[in-house]
């Protein structure tokens, strides 16, 4: 018999408020007996939805690798109440994890550091090393908080497919394969969290995220590394840094002369979402003309944008497109994130 959808519990929690809704309140209750009995559950963070299970269970967190079709070989980030919990989990506990989890905690930023002997081998992928991070929505604090458990946590969706930013979405990718989604609204920072490796010197970001390198160097005061190989130049060294994630099922293309590429493909007559945010532009302007095009504005910076870009791509992904183009964003810092999560997108 087909498993029913989740049930999807309605949490808001607004932003000054110390204590959550009833209605939150309820739903955290109903969330922390589903996990303590092994269960997977949908949660807020400030980055995008997790699927979360109890990290110390390694049933628990063989269930998330099924419900996601994620390859064993792609380890989970373990989300903690804070420094300590986190200390009690890690092998051993770097100065320059120490200096990011106290500048930045509760925040979007992992931390790469030793495993320590309570974290099964499913959630490390058999490595030597565990990902920790100390989320900053309420909601995601106070389930750790209330059920006592490091909670091992990937994006709520299907494995490579584009992370949910929205409740919605997370119904769409994964429906009756989890046991409970917690409805928080929209994320925050859209994009998924700034992983850094600190067993090695310098450390090095093994993925871009909300946090910039510049941010991260003044915390640990020295240089941060970038990732050893980006996808253009050969494999990299890390587990699960997949090229081809984050995509739409629509064919993407990031193109710096999108003008031009946007007005050929209308011409063969291709049904065409453009992501750009020159809407002034008299190129964009007179190509906004053409019945099979539809243009979606974009605002102009990094944190902006990366916010907004997966719940597009999702809502691109519904209107039946022959393919996606975006403007090429800058090659700078700033932009660092958004151009990897494009560029892997559109990686096919
Ligand atoms: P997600 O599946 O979207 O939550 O992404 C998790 C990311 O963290 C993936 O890119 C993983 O490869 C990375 N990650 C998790 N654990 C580790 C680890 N122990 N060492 C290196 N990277 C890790
Ligand atoms: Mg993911």
């Amino acid at each position: 018999m087909a498993r029913p959808l989740p049930p999807i519990l309605r949490a808001p929690w607004s932003a000054d408020a110390v204590d959550p809704s009833p209605p939150a309140a309820e739903a955290i209750d109903r969330a922390v007996e589903i996990l303590k009995r092994g269960g997977l559950v949908a949660i807020p963070t400030e980055t995008v939805y997790g699927l979360a299970a109890d990290a110390l269970d390694a049933e628990a967190v063989a269930g998330i690798f099924r419900a996601k079709g994620r390859p064993s070989t792609n380890p989970i980030i373990v989300h903690v109440a804070d420094v300590a919990m986190a200390m009690s989990l890690a092998g051993q506990w770097p100065a320059a994890a120490e200096a990011i989890a106290t500048r930045f905690w509760p925040g979007p930023v992992t931390v790469v550091v030793p495993r320590g002997p309570r974290i099964p081998d499913i959630v490390t992928a058999g490595g030597a090393t565990v990902a920790l991070r100390c989320p900053a929505h309420p909601l995601a604090r106070r389930l750790i908080a209330d059920s006592g458990l490091p909670l091992a946590a990937p994006s709520a969706n299907r494995s490579e497919a584009v992370s949910p930013t929205t409740a919605h979405h997370v119904l769409e990718s994964l429906g009756n394969r989890i046991d409970l989604i917690l409805d928080g609204g929209p994320c925050a920072k859209g994009i998924e969290s700034t992983v850094i490796d600190c067993t090695t010197s310098p450390p090095r970001i093994l993925r871009p995220g909300p946090l910039s390198r510049a941010e991260l160097e003044r915390a640990v005061g020295g240089p941060v590394a970038w990732p050893e190989a980006t996808e253009a130049e050969g494999p990299l060294r890390s587990p699960g840094q997949q090229a081809r994630h984050y995509a739409p099922k629509t064919p993407l293309e990031m193109r710096a002369d999108a003008s031009d590429r946007v007005a050929a493909l209308v011409g063969e007559g291709r049904r065409v979402g453009w992501l750009t945010s020159r809407t002034d532009d008299p190129d964009v302007r007179r190509l906004a003309a053409s019945r099979d095009l539809l243009i979606v504005p974009m605002p102009a910076d990094p944190e902006s944008f990366a916010t907004r870009l997966y719940a597009t791509l999702h809502a691109l992904d519904q209107r039946q497109l022959d393919c996606i183009v975006v403007d090429e964003p800058p090659d700078t810092e700033t932009w660092r994130a958004v151009r990897d999560r494009l560029h892997r997108a559109a990686t096919r």
